[in-house]
Formats: structure tokens, C-alpha cells, sequence
């Protein structure tokens, strides 16, 4: 195999294995001889089906004029073409020609015996070219037939060696220079981003950092939630450094067809080393790298031998070879143990959702480019934004430029940027949703109840926007702006949020003396975050310092290998999260008893005008007394 040197700006994806360039300019040629070939072909073959028909110039005689004439004596000469099977000649009106069956020797006989009877000088032309035409009206097709099939084969054929073609890694060689991505592309993840910039450095500079004896690692696992720019960041270092870099994803691996994973993974670190310094990605490193089970039907061993070669291949290189291995996941808790052993992903870089500042950053790097209105406060989108990805926010620029284009805008506003997060958070509104009157004030008391709620409670966030127009399956809503971003929260402000989630179903039932279906989502959020405070983090009274997180078999890292805790804290959790719940509704039912009159007020205004928000809620809101402390359970 050769060895590929790093061109620049070469042809994109090329495929691994070293001579794939050279094999493609061989194909083409071939194309390009092929298609040329066949003109000519068909040309030749034309020529020699027009040749090898007789042409004889004069009148055409039959064979029985012709004998007439001849016995009359008046014909002049004769010459028998024998191929052609005809006699063609002069008489008495100028040029003849006459055909008889050819190949029958009786007649042949009979004519010469007529013409020499008749004292006509003749001759008998062999006419041996003629008799190559037959073999070669039998090849041409065939040869025109066989230049044809080449070249669908060469345009649509799959190329390369029949089976092993399977086992080609499919990953893609990234040409320096080629990638657009540079590390200018991300945003708010410094920390990871120097772990990477010390990798580029290393392997552009070896002997700078071998010196100092330093060792870089051979591998560096990125892991976080999804869209936070794992995929992003690498393919950012792919555009930076001078080495070459080579990416693959981890389903890649994953085949029905026994033994290609395995295959697959040693080619690739097999093109990996020879074209070392360079870095190697596989992104979806949980596809391959999930846990190793004892028991399991067909199909993982498979897995299981694709993942033991991974580890083979990895062990397989000394620090220093100049191979690096980069790889990405949502998963790092599904990762057999095996590849999180040093000496194999030996260094962790987390990536998290980004804060305030690393979403302004991310914004404005997906704004570049696009026509911003001055009024456009990027600041105040990345406070409105908390718990919002990397890809999230991307998908706030692109929604909000494509609002201000169906509003018919020549330049973003910030009103698209909040229409927009409202849309990615809710759904778009759906206006043609008509309510019944029951239907509009009940859902206007239940939003005024969340906000209510929220606002004479200290530890919930800010009420920006209530709605009632229908977004999603959701009939209202109620938007709570967060203060900023928070390391972690306390007992008391989570027990608050409960109580908040409960405000809208408390003032259903204070103003309509009924219950709806329509809070099912608001007591979904409050039963699984009262179960959370219990169960993770150890925040209940009764259960004390104790958390009872679900137990992961710890050899295959999935199912549950039991519950974990006894039948006597299952009730104890069960019966903790209902007080927690009844105590919090509780709660919301004071402070909307006590309120009463801001409540009709806000539901009022709400039915009136659909939305409120800014100026005018606050005003509204304004009288509502600040509950004192939180009660204790
Ligand atoms: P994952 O962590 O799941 O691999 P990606 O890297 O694929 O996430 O990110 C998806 C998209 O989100 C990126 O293409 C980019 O547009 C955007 N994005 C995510 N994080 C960032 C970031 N830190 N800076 C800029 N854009 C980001
Ligand atoms: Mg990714
Ligand atoms: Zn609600």
C-alpha cells in the first residue's frame, strides 16, 4: 500500500486504503478508453456490413434474361463474383448484373458450361476479403456487446476486490485544509478546546514536547450530552492541525455481517499508523464500546468481538507512536470498563451544556452572517436561554432568521429571537384552535394560578410570558425566565418549584371546584422531580443522607440488576413524594386563597388580551405578598 503524503486540497473523500487515488485515475482511463472505443467499433462494423453487400453497377437481370441473352449472344463479357454470388458484365444495353444462388455447384457449373457454350470470355473472381467478412460480422457485435458492459461497469460498478471490499473501514480521511471548521467555530468550551490545542501542538512539535519528557495521551474521551459540540470540536481540530486526520463513527462498525466489524476496525488503525502523526476520531464511541454482557442472544458477539479488537488496536500502539485517539460520546456510563482503563482513553475531557457566557459566544458565532437588527440584544437571548445546547441555540439564530423572513423583515429583531425560543420551547402557537368559553377560563385561572404561585414563592424562578393560545398539546403557558445559571439548587427552591408546577391545577379547582385533565404534563414534571429530591438527592426527612439510584449491573452496564433498595423504602419513597406533593399543593392553595383578587385579575386581563408579559404582568403581579420561608416538611 502506498504511503499517502498529506496534499493539500486534494480530492474529497478519498477512501482509506493508500491506493484508492491511483486505482480511481486507472478507472478513469479505462472510462475514457472505453467510451472512445465504442464509436469507432460501431463505425467499423458498419463499414464492413455496407462493404461485404455486392455492389455492381448496371441493370439487374434474371437468371433466366440472362441465359435468353446469352443463348441470343448478346452479352458481351461475364465476370462471376464467387463470394457475392453473382455475375456482373457488359451487354448489348450497357452494364448487367445477375445473382444465382451462391455455394450451389450444379448451377455454378451450368453457367460456366452456358457461358463458354455461348463462347462469352468470362472470369471467376475469388474475392478472398470478402471471405473474412462472415468471422468478423461475428466479432464485432460481440466486441461492441463487451466495450458496452465495461463501461456500465466502470460508471456504476462498486470496484475494488469483491469481498474485501466489505471490510474497507469506511472512514473518512480528512485533508488538512480541508475542513472549514476551525476551532474560531466554537464557542464556550475552552477548557476542552486546550486539551486539544496541547494535542495539535504535540503532534505538530513532538520533539519539542519529548524533550521535556513529556507524554501526550493516547487517548482522549469527549464526553457530554448531545449537542453540546463534541462532533464539532473534533471536526474543529481536523481543520487545525497539520497531520492527518481520519474520522469514523462508531455504528460504522456495527454490521450484520459476521466478522466485517473486526475487519473494519483493524483497517482503520492499520491506514492509521502508516500515515502516522496522526489523529483518529470515532464519534458514537458507546455504539462499539458498550459494555460487554455475559448473556445475550446472537448479535453481541459480534459487538463483542468488534469491541475486543478496538482494545487489541489500542494497546497495540506505544505513547509517542504519534497516534492519537480522539473519540466522542453521550454515553460514558455504558462504556465497558475495559476501554476507560489508563493506558486507553486516559484522559476525560467533560463537556457540558454551555453557561451564559459560552451561549452569547455560540450565538454569536451562528449569527455571523446573518443581517442583525442594532436593537438585537445577544446578551439578553443567552440569559433567556438556561439549559439550552450548543445545537439548540443554533436552531434559535436559524429559526429566528427564518421568522423575520416570513414576517417579511430585511433584518433579524430581537422579537424573532423570542418568538423563536418560545417556539423551540413550546411548539408553534396553534391560533386556529378555537376554546369554548369554559375552556378560556379555565385555562386563563390555571396559567394565573402558575404565575401567582411562582411569584409570591422566593425560590422559583421569574414569570416572563403567560398565553393561552395552544402550543403544542399544551392548552397555555406559562414562561419562567431563570435568573442566571445555577451550580445547584436547594431543598427549599425545588420544594417551591413543586409548589409553582401545582399552582395551575390548585386554581382550577379553587375557582371551578373541578379538576382537568389538561395539568396531567404540570404533575408529570412535579411527581418525577419529588421522586428526584428523594431518590437522588437525598432530600427527604423521613430516608435521610440516602440515595437510592437505580443499581447498573456493573459488569454489562445495562438492566437493572435489581432495584437496588427493599420493598419497606419503596413505600417509604412512595409515601415521602406523596407528602411532599400534598404539601406542596397545599402551599399553592394558600397563597391563591390569599391572592384571590390578583388571580381574578391576571385571569381576566389573560382572557382579554391572550398573552401578557413584560410591563404588564409585573404590574399585575405587583401586589402579590412575598410568602415567608419555606414550611419545613
Ligand atoms: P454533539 O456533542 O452531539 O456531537 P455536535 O458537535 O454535533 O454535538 O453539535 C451540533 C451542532 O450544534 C453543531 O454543528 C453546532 O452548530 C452547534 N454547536 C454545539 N455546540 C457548539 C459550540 N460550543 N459552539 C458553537 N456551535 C455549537
Ligand atoms: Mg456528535
Ligand atoms: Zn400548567
Amino acid at each position: 500500500m502506498a504511503k499517502m503524503g498529506s496534499k493539500r486540497g486534494g480530492k474529497e473523500d478519498p477512501e482509506v486504503p493508500g491506493d484508492a487515488d491511483e486505482s480511481k485515475n486507472n478507472r478513469k482511463r479505462a472510462l475514457i478508453l472505453c467510451f472512445l472505443a465504442l464509436p469507432v467499433l460501431v463505425a467499423f462494423y458498419g463499414v464492413v456490413l455496407w462493404w461485404s453487400n455486392p455492389h455492381t453497377p448496371g441493370d439487374e437481370l434474371r437468371i433466366d434474361e440472362f441465359t435468353e441473352l446469352l443463348r441470343q449472344g448478346r452479352i458481351q463479357d461475364a465476370e462471376i463474383l464467387e463470394t457475392d454470388s453473382r455475375i456482373a458484365g457488359s451487354y448489348e444495353r450497357g452494364q448487367y448484373w445477375v445473382a444465382f444462388s451462391g455455394g450451389n455447384e450444379t448451377i455454378f457449373a451450368r453457367l460456366t458450361s452456358a457461358l463458354e457454350d455461348a463462347g462469352v470470355p468470362f472470369s471467376v473472381t475469388q474475392q478472398p476479403l470478402k471471405n473474412l467478412v462472415y468471422p468478423v460480422t461475428l466479432i464485432l457485435p460481440a466486441l461492441i456487446l463487451v466495450d458496452g458492459l465495461f463501461i456500465l461497469f466502470l460508471l456504476f460498478g462498486r470496484g475494488g476486490d469483491g469481498f474485501s471490499a466489505f471490510s474497507r473501514s469506511g472512514a473518512r480521511r480528512h485533508q488538512s485544509g480541508e475542513s472549514k471548521i476551525t476551532f474560531a467555530d466554537v464557542a464556550g468550551l475552552d477548557e476542552a478546546m486546550e486539551e486539544l490545542v496541547e494535542v495539535r501542538d504535540y503532534l505538530s512539535n513532538p520533539d519539542k514536547f519529548l524533550a521535556m519528557g513529556a507524554s501526550v495521551p493516547k487517548g482522549i474521551l469527549l464526553t457530554g450530552p448531545p449537542g453540546c459540540g463534541k462532533t464539532l470540536l473534533a471536526r474543529g481540530l481536523a481543520g487545525e492541525s497539520n497531520v492527518p486526520f481520519f474520522s469514523i463513527s462508531g455504528s460504522d462498525f456495527v454490521e450484520i455481517f459476521v466478522g466485517v466489524g473486526p475487519a473494519r476496525i483493524r483497517d482503520f488503525f492499520k491506514v492509521a499508523k502508516e500515515s502516522a502523526p496522526c489523529i483518529v476520531f470515532i464519534d458514537e464511541l458507546d455504539a462499539v464500546g458498550r459494555g460487554r454482557s455475559t448473556h445475550g442472544l446472537g448479535g453481541t458477539d459480534e459487538r463483542e468481538a468488534t469491541l475486543n479488537q478496538l482494545l487489541v488496536e489500542m494497546d497495540g500502539f506505544e505513547s509517542g507512536s504519534g497516534v492519537v485517539v480522539l473519540a466522542a460520546t453521550n454515553r460514558p456510563d455504558i462504556l465497558d470498563t475495559a476501554l476507560l482503563r489508563p493506558g486507553r482513553f486516559d484522559r476525560r475531557v467533560a463537556i457540558e451544556r454551555p453557561d451564559v457566557k459560552g451561549r452569547e459566544g455560540i450565538l454569536r458565532i451562528h449569527a455571523r452572517g446573518k443581517p442583525l437588527s442594532d436593537e438585537v440584544d445577544i446578551e439578553e437571548v443567552a440569559k433567556r436561554t438556561v439549559g439550552f445546547s450548543g445545537a439548540d441555540l443554533a436552531n434559535v439564530v436559524n429559526e429566528a432568521a427564518l421568522l423575520a423572513a416570513r414576517r417579511g423583515s430585511t433584518v433579524v429583531e430581537h422579537r424573532h429571537f423570542i418568538e423563536a425560543i418560545e417556539r423551540l420551547m413550546a411548539g408553534p402557537e396553534r391560533r386556529s384552535r378555537i376554546l369554548s368559553p369554559q375552556d378560556r377560563y379555565r385555562i386563563a385561572y390555571h396559567e394565573a394560578g402558575h404565575a401567582l404561585v411562582s411569584t409570591a414563592l422566593p425560590g422559583t424562578d421569574r414569570v416572563g410570558k403567560l398565553s393561552i393560545v395552544a402550543r403544542g398539546h399544551a392548552g397555555g403557558f406559562t414562561w419562567w425566565i431563570p435568573e442566571g445559571d445555577q451550580a445547584s439548587v436547594t431543598r427549599s427552591q425545588l420544594l417551591d418549584r413543586i409548589a409553582a408546577m401545582l399552582g395551575g391545577r390548585a386554581a382550577e379547582d379553587l375557582v371551578t371546584g373541578d379538576l382537568s385533565s389538561g395539568a396531567m404534563g404540570d404533575l408529570d414534571a412535579a411527581v418525577s422531580l419529588a421522586r428526584r429530591m428523594v431518590t437522588d438527592f437525598g432530600m427527604s426527612s423521613r430516608l435521610g443522607a440516602f440515595s437510592i439510584r437505580p443499581l447498573l449491573n456493573s459488569a454489562t452496564k445495562e438492566g437493572l440488576m435489581s432495584s437496588g433498595y427493599s420493598e419497606r423504602i419503596a413505600s417509604e419513597i412512595d409515601a415521602e413524594v406523596q407528602d411532599m406533593l400534598r404539601q406542596a399543593e397545599e402551599r399553592a392553595k394558600a397563597v391563591l386563597v390569599a391572592e384571590r383578587k390578583v388571580l381574578d385579575a391576571v385571569a381576566h386581563a389573560l382572557m382579554e388580551a391572550e398573552t401578557l408579559e413584560g410591563d404588564v404582568l409585573d404590574g399585575l403581579l405587583l401586589p402579590v405578598s412575598q410568602a415567608p420561608e419555606t414550611v419545613r416538611l
